[in-house]
C-alpha cells in the first residue's frame, strides 16, 4: 500500500497571497484554481484551497463556497449579524402573564416551564456584544419555579378535594 500525503496538510499558512503556481505534478491543487498549490484544507467540506481562496474566521480555515452556505444557514456565529437576547425573552416570559390576572396566571403553566428552558438552554449562547450578567436567566429560573411550585401546589389542593 502506498500512501501519499498532501504536503498542504503540514505547511504553515501564508495569508494574504494569490497562491502559488503549482510546479510539480506530485503537489496538490486548490480545487477552484487547478494552476494553484493547494495551502490549506477547507474545514467546512475538505477541499483543498491555495492560499487565495483560504479565509480564516474565528481560527477555522474556510472556502468561498462554505462561507456562503454558512452565511445561508447562520451556523457561522462569527458572521451573525443579530443576535437575540434570550434572557430578556426568558424573564419577559416569567414576569409578563402575571401581570394579567387570572388568564395570564393560567398561562404560567406553559410559560414557567419555557422561561426555565430558555434559561438553561441559552446560558451559554453569546447574548449581547456588550458583556451582560446572567441575572435575568437566574431571576427567570427563580420566578417560574416559583410558579410552577404554585401550580403544584394548587394541583394538589384540587386532588385532596376530590
Ligand atoms: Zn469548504
Ligand atoms: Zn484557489
Amino acid at each position: 500500500v502506498y500512501a501519499a500525503v498532501f504536503p498542504a496538510l503540514f505547511s504553515p499558512i501564508e495569508q494574504g497571497q494569490s497562491g502559488e503556481t503549482l510546479l510539480a505534478d506530485t503537489d496538490a491543487s486548490c480545487f477552484y484554481h487547478p494552476g494553484k498549490k493547494a495551502k490549506v484544507i477547507c474545514e467546512g467540506c475538505g477541499r483543498f484551497l491555495c492560499s487565495l481562496c483560504d479565509v480564516e474566521i474565528s481560527q477555522q480555515h474556510l472556502c468561498p463556497a462554505c462561507i456562503e452556505s454558512g452565511k445561508k444557514k447562520g451556523g457561522l456565529s462569527a458572521l451573525s449579524t443579530r443576535r437575540t437576547l434570550h434572557d430578556d425573552l426568558a424573564i419577559s416570559l416569567a414576569l409578563l402573564p402575571l401581570l394579567i390576572p387570572f388568564l395570564g396566571w393560567l398561562c404560567t403553566i406553559a410559560t414557567a416551564p419555557l422561561a426555565i428552558w430558555i434559561s438553561i438552554r441559552h446560558w451559554k449562547t453569546p447574548c449581547s456584544i456588550v458583556p451582560r450578567s446572567h441575572i435575568r436567566y437566574v431571576l427567570a429560573i427563580a420566578f417560574g419555579l416559583l410558579q410552577l411550585i404554585g401550580w403544584m401546589i394548587v394541583l394538589i389542593l384540587i386532588v385532596k378535594r376530590k
